[in-house]
């Protein structure tokens, strides 16, 4: 809830207005875990909630529970994170030089089955509320107490098939964590028709759209594309490429693409070739992320020589590009896996 809801909701509740905005004060700045600790609301009031269903004031906020927690030895955090109705998420906090980016989930699970990917091999749960998004962000500021400075929704889940909540809860980070947009990117392997969905409702709910859209590409062509991203057979790449060009047009902003590099399948010079002709004349940036290996598969990471010499390929083609280091390897750093490698073996506290 933001502030004019929190507002409607204390006067719904027979207290003064004020209370609303002390309440944003303690749930957004200073990140409380249950009503009982916001103690600058009268204690009658307190335990007047916490005896109202659904189950006590814990759930009345609505924040998750820490399940695990795996740190690296560059500070790189994973969390994984309890949900109200028992399933698990992973959240990674990745600091750097002046920043501190929080990685998030959209869904739990994913129903988009990329090869590569180990949160695509347990299938789709469900997709996430609003406040199980925004939660991500503060229990990484609590866990590592830092500000985060920067958001992408490149954890598990699609966030293309729960576009509404991921909007609201970009509004919520801007508005209520006072995080900017321009610090926040979306990632999607592609869904079709939702693109300049996206963008129209994006300027609908946000009055902008300047957060940025990251495309996982992962091929320069139709074949070995599907051969990666099974999903891809129902959304040919012209097609996608299409949607991004209106997404930039609707938006004015230009989109990224990611290009996992799995050894000897995409990482050759021809790719980078045909990558660059696929993507002339496009506004974009092509963002290199070199395969962190998954217990059940046998792709091969990139021969550093390669991640090297496919960077060079596009820029001397004139494409922007850069390569992704990789962050928190000792931490299950694979999309999904700290959640599959600890799966069964997890009580919620
Ligand atoms: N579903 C969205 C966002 C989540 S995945 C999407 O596909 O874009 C975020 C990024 O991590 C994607 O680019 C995805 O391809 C990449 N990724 C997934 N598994 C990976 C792995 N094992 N190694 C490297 N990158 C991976």
């Amino acid at each position: 809830m933001g502030l004019p809801a929190l507002e409607h909701w204390a006067t719904a509740h027979g207290q003064a207005a004020f209370r609303g905005r002390q309440l944003h004060d303690w749930l957004y700045a200073k990140g409380v875990r249950s009503l009982e600790g916001v103690t600058v609301l009268p204690k009658a009031f307190r335990e007047h909630l916490a005896a109202q269903p659904p189950s006590g004031a814990f759930d009345w906020i609505g924040r998750s529970r820490e399940l695990h927690r795996s740190v690296a030895r560059d500070g790189t955090t994973k969390l994984l994170l309890g949900t109200a109705d028992g399933l698990s998420i992973e959240t990674v906090g990745i600091p750097a030089e002046g920043r501190l980016t929080v990685c998030v989930s959209s869904q739990v699970g994913c129903p988009m089955a990329c090869r590569f990917c180990a949160t695509g091999k347990g299938g789709l749960q469900r997709s996430l509320a609003v406040h199980e998004i925004v939660d991500q962000v503060l229990s990484v500021r609590e866990v590592m107490d830092a500000r985060p400075s920067h958001v992408v929704f490149m954890g598990m889940g699609e966030p293309l098939l729960n576009s509404e909540a991921v909007l609201d809860a970009i509004h919520c980070l801007c508005t209520d964590l006072g995080m900017a947009q321009r610090q926040i990117t979306v990632s999607t392997v592609g869904v079709p028709k939702t693109l300049p969905t996206l963008a129209e409702r994006a300027l609908e709910r946000l009055g902008r759209a300047q957060f940025t859209l990251a495309v996982s590409l992962h091929a320069p062509d139709q074949r070995l594309r599907e051969e990666l991203i099974p999903t891809a057979h129902a959304y040919p790449l012209e097609a996608l490429l299409d949607d991004c060009r209106r997404y930039v047009a609707i938006t004015g902003r230009r989109v990224s693409f990611e290009y996992i590099l799995l050894g000897g399948l995409n990482d050759q010079p021809r790719h980078a070739v045909a990558l660059a002709q696929l993507l002339r004349g496009f506004q974009s940036h092509v963002n290199l992320i070199p395969y962190n290996p998954i217990a059940e598969e046998e792709f091969q990471r990139p021969a550093p020589g390669a991640v090297e010499a496919f960077r060079q390929a596009l820029q001397q083609r004139h494409v922007a590009v850069s390569v992704r280091a990789s962050r928190g390897l000792d931490a299950d750093a694979a999309c999904g896996q700290l959640r599959r490698r600890l799966e069964g073996s997890l009580q919620p506290a």
